[in-house]
Order: C-alpha cells, then sequence, then structure tokens
C-alpha cells in the first residue's frame, strides 16, 4: 500500500520562491566600494523578493538565447549577487549551473571549459584576462559570453565571440517566471575537483541531492542557519557550493554577506562589522589571513559568531587563538566536492558556556560525525570493516544520497572511485570513534611510509603550529635509502620571528617519538597553496623529494 502523501519533486527553484514570500526584505548584503575597491562604509542590500525577481528576468533572458534542458552554462565569479542570481535561474529551467574556478591553472580551466562543453560563459569582468588568455584553445566551445556587468569592458575577446553585458541581457525580460516542474533527479549544476590529486573529474548534483544535502546542513546538527544568521561564505561558490551554504541561506531566510572578489582580512573585518554576519564559512588559510590582521590592527572580532573551517584540517593552533583571543569557536567540517560537500561536522555536544577551554579546544581537532543522510565507514587494504574504535586507522568511504554514483563522462576516473559494493572511496585515511567522530589522518596520498610505519602529514604540521612563530607548516616524505620515506617539515616564519630548525625539532620532540620527527626542516618564506587555498603538497614533493638524497642525510 502506498502512503497517501502529495508528491512533490524536489526543486531548485523551489528554495527561491519560498525565500520570496517569507523573507522577502532579507537576502544579500554588499559594502559598496569606490573605485579603488576601498569600503565607503555603506551597504546595499537586495531582498528575496528582488532576488527571486531578478532570476526570473535571467531565466527567460537564458531560454530567449536557446538554452535548453541539459545545456551546461557556465560561472566564472566570486561570490556576489549576480553569482547568486545564476545559480537559481539556471537550474531553475533545468539546465546545470557549471561553477569554475578560476584560479585553476589555464590547462584545468581550459581542460574542464572543454570537458563540460558549456554552451555560455558568465564571467566577472575582474576575470575576463583568464579567458582572454586561454580562448584560442576553447574559442569553439561557447556561443557567447555574458559579462557579470553593467558595460562590456575593453577586452581583447571583442569580435571573437558575441559578448553581452548581464545588465542588458536581462533588462527587458518581466520579473516573474513560471518555473517548470520536472523530475527531481535532473542535474542541476557541476563542480569539478581541484585537481588536488590528479585531473580535474565532474561531479553533477541533482536538484533532489542538492536538496537534501540543504536541509542536512542547515540542521541545528551542523551549520544550524535560520532567519537571523548572518552567514559570510567566504569559501568561494566556485569551491563545492560554497559547501551548500547558499542554498541553505535561501532556505531558512538567513541574510547572506557577499564579500566579492576581496578576501584579505581587512576587508572581510570590514564586512563582518557592517554586515553583523553571524556566521562564517572559510578554510584554515583564509581563516589565518583574517587572525592575522586582527592581531595586527589589534581589532575584536564581535561576541557570538560562529563558523566552519573546512577543506583541509583545522590546524588547533588556529582554533585556539580564535576562541582565546575572540570567542569564537570554529566548527570543523569535512567534505569533498563529490559529497555536495559536507561528510562531518563537529557540532559541540553541549552549550560552549559549559565547557572547559581544554574541552572545546581538544573537541574541535576531530572532523565531528555524519549528519543524517551520510553513512561513513572505514575500510582496510581488502575492503574489510574496520573497527570504530577511534584508534583503527583505514580507508574512508562514504555512501549517501548527496554522494556522487559516478564523475561526469570519466571512465576512466569510475574505474577505481569505488568499492566492490559500491562505497564512495574518499582517498582519506581516518579514524571512527564509538561515538562517530572521524579525524582524518591523511590522504592516502600524502601519508609518510617511513620504514613500514606510517606517519601522518596533518599530525606533523599541527603540530608543529602550536610553536609561537611558526606561521604555516607542510610536512612531506622525502626519499630515503633506508626507511624508504622521511618526513620533511617545510615552514614559513610569522614575520619577525626568529624561529629555528633545532627549536621546532625541540618542541617536536616534546610530542613525537623519535622515528617520528621530522629528519630536515627547511624554511621558506611562503607555501604554495591550490586554487582552493589548501597548501600544494604535489607541488612540494616535485619540489623536494630527493631534498634528503641531495643534503646527503638519506642514510644512504
Ligand atoms: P580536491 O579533492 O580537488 O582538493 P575538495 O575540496 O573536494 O577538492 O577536497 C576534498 C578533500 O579535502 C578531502 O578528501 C580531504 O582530503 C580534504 N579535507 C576536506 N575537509 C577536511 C578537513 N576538515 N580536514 C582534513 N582534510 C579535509
Amino acid at each position: 500500500m502506498q502512503g497517501l502523501m502529495q508528491d512533490h519533486p524536489l526543486l531548485i527553484s523551489t528554495l527561491l520562491e519560498h525565500a520570496a514570500t517569507s523573507h522577502a526584505k532579507t537576502g544579500i548584503l554588499s559594502l559598496d566600494r569606490d573605485a579603488s575597491g576601498a569600503s565607503l562604509g555603506t551597504l546595499t542590500k537586495t531582498g528575496y523578493r528582488d532576488l527571486a525577481g531578478n532570476a526570473a528576468q535571467l531565466a527567460h533572458a537564458l531560454v530567449r538565447l536557446g538554452a535548453k534542458h541539459g545545456d551546461r552554462i557556465a560561472t566564472m565569479a566570486w561570490n556576489d549577487r549576480r553569482h547568486f542570481e545564476l545559480y537559481y535561474a539556471t537550474s531553475g529551467i533545468g539546465a546545470i549551473c557549471h561553477t569554475v574556478n578560476p584560479r585553476l591553472f589555464p590547462e584545468q580551466i581550459t581542460y574542464i571549459i572543454r570537458h563540460a562543453d558549456d554552451r555560455w560563459i558568465f564571467i566577472d569582468p575582474m576575470l575576463l584576462p583568464v579567458l582572454e588568455n586561454i580562448f584560442d584553445a576553447i574559442a569553439d566551445v561557447p556561443e557567447g559570453i555574458i559579462v557579470m556587468s553593467d558595460t562590456v569592458p575593453e577586452t581583447k575577446l571583442s569580435g571573437r565571440i558575441p559578448l553581452m553585458a548581464y545588465d542588458d541581457l536581462v533588462a527587458p525580460e518581466p520579473t516573474t517566471y513560471d518555473w517548470p516542474v520536472f523530475d527531481e533527479n535532473t542535474a542541476s549544476s557541476l563542480c569539478y575537483t581541484s585537481g588536488t590529486t590528479g585531473n580535474s573529474k565532474g561531479v553533477l548534483y541533482s536538484h533532489r541531492s542538492t536538496l537534501l544535502h540543504t536541509w542536512a546542513i542547515g540542521s541545528p546538527e551542523a551549520v544550524a542557519m535560520h532567519a537571523g544568521t548572518t552567514l559570510l561564505p567566504i569559501v568561494p561558490m566556485f569551491h563545492a557550493n560554497a559547501w551548500g551554504t547558499i542554498y541553505a541561506a535561501t532556505m531558512t531566510g538567513a541574510c547572506i554577506a557577499m564579500p566579492g572578489p576581496r578576501l584579505d582580512g581587512q576587508s572581510l573585518y570590514e564586512l563582518i562589522i557592517a554586515a553583523g554576519a553571524t556566521y562564517i564559512g572559510g578554510v584554515p588559510t583564509v581563516w589565518m589571513g583574517l587572525l592575522d590582521y586582527l592581531r595586527k590592527s589589534g581589532n575584536k572580532l564581535p561576541e557570538g559568531l560562529r563558523g566552519i573551517a573546512g577543506g583541509s584540517a583545522l590546524p588547533p593552533a588556529l582554533s585556539e587563538a580564535f576562541w582565546k583571543e575572540h570567542r569564537l569557536r570554529i566548527d570543523h567540517g569535512w567534505g569533498m566536492t563529490e559529497m555536495s560537500p559536507i561528510g562531518s561536522y563537529n557540532m559541540p555536544a553541549k552549550p560552549l558556556t559549559q565547557m572547559t577551554d581544554e574541552e572545546l579546544l581538544q573537541g574541535a581537532i576531530k572532523q565531528g560525525r555524519a549528519p543524517y543522510g551520510v553513512a561513513l565507514k572505514i575500510i582496510d587494504d581488502d575492503g574489510n570493516d574496520l573497527p570504530r574504535d577511534g584508534k583503527t586507522v583505514g580507508e574512508l568511504v562514504v555512501r549517501g544520497p548527496w554522494v556522487t554514483r559516478g564523475y561526469y563522462n570519466d571512465d576512466e576516473a569510475n574505474k577505481t572511485a569505488f568499492t566492490a559494493d559500491g562505497w564512495f572511496r574518499t582517498g582519506d585515511v581516518a579514524t571512527i570513534d564509538e561515538d562517530g567522530f572521524i579525524e582524518l589522518v591523511d590522504r592516502v596520498k600524502d601519508l609518510i611510509k617511513s620504514g613500514g610505519e606510517w606517519i601522518s602529514s596533518i599530525d606533523l604540521e599541527n603540530l608543529a603550529l602550536t610553536l609561537p612563530g611558526i606561521k604555516e607548516a607542510a610536512a612531506i616524505p622525502a626519499r630515503h635509502k633506508k626507511w624508504d620515506e622521511r618526513p620533511l617539515v617545510i615552514a614559513v616564519r610569522e614575520d619577525n620571528s626568529d624561529v629555528d630548525a633545532d627549536a621546532l625539532r625541540t618542541h617536536l620532540a616534546k610530542t613525537l617519538t623519535k622515528w617520528m620527527l621530522p629528519e630536515a626542516i627547511i624554511f621558506v618564506d611562503e607555501l604554495p597553496h591550490t586554487a582552493t587555498g589548501k597548501i600544494m603538497q604535489r607541488a612540494l614533493r616535485d619540489t623536494y623529494a630527493d631534498y634528503l638524497e641531495k643534503q646527503g642525510l638519506d642514510g644512504a
């Protein structure tokens, strides 16, 4: 017997329709700036009712251009109002919003646009040079380029492809749209992994997967978003859909303080104050930038702020600094583009006021537990399940309605991405405790294999960062004759610090056993970062894998 409840497909357009009717006046906030980019101290606000009207105009314009169900429409843009409208207009008409990460290498962007076969590209005027640079290699792909502005600036693309200004494109269109109703399993958006561990691979989300993920992350077990929240998504809308926070804000009627292209500590601080941000999402590198600015300027964050760090491990030293200096507890989240992306969230089990500092900070180290909807477990090399005892280490595999079941047009990648019984292999190595909390040890590819034992690069990096004067640290495997691989730590000093390798080694030796200590420690001015703000382990390995051999430290 079937239940007798109504059957409405879960469609992305319904999020914006809901916000427009229930939260008409809240919506997007952005800081007004002069031509040089300096803040004018005033905010522009666009309520959800107007955003829905704008998205309707854009949807009509896309249909006028000839956009059909399943067409890929690329965006190369920062977090701003027009990008928000693109999210909803493209998916709303059954097309696919393909967010391209403009910070990737030119060859990767070329590969991604060609692989996705994007019909149009919507681009921020600031990013036109990126497209000019690769245009020869993609000229046959898009039909036109829409510059996300009121005018089309001077560009080398003129005369080579139809170019339009976003505002001109949408201006003649009506502000209501009768959003079509279709199967909730229809593809809604496409995002490529940033290729930290190889070629970029496309993850194709559906309306259903997006809405289920949105419900889960907005819930009190995760981001706990509500109409009183003012979200500051520092994580870009091209990085795994800004971790789903844009959709969750629309679902719950939260305000979104859009940072645009300015992600430096000072600009973020100005926006936090002007918009009254209450919840911030960003990768650890961005949090570090904010902390650096706060320390130099002496400014304090307002009370009551919450935030999430994900994308790479949140160093305990960073957590501690925000808690002790600003009373801001950063929640730790873990996920992957392949998981829409949230796979776990570390929501404190008790109110913060009922915990000691130590309890609170210790609790923040783990990556959290899976929200309802994500099943996860660890397995050994033969695919056997491993115990959830907080000690045993294994590869983390996941499944659930917002986990990918295959990369977009990529048979090669799909061959190895899943276990025989269909769990997605994350490539991450972790422990799971009996309460379900996961702690990431490393990516399989980043583990340091020393004489048959594994050393976690995350552990080494986190510990290095607890020494005052160390600003950033990376641990990588370097080739070693006797032990196969030995850890090498590459560190960056804080400005004005003269901390040296001996001090760092002594510091690490207080906690680690001898064989875990780095074979060598090098100081550099800066570490390379990926397009999503993670330390580029692969580039470091390319440069330093033979460091011990060259220095005669490889036990030969
Ligand atoms: P890419 O795979 O291209 O780097 P993603 O942003 O999807 O793009 O990266 C997902 C990976 O990032 C995870 O598999 C994991 O290795 C790492 N990661 C994400 N969140 C965390 C976290 N909180 N702690 C440690 N690693 C993390």
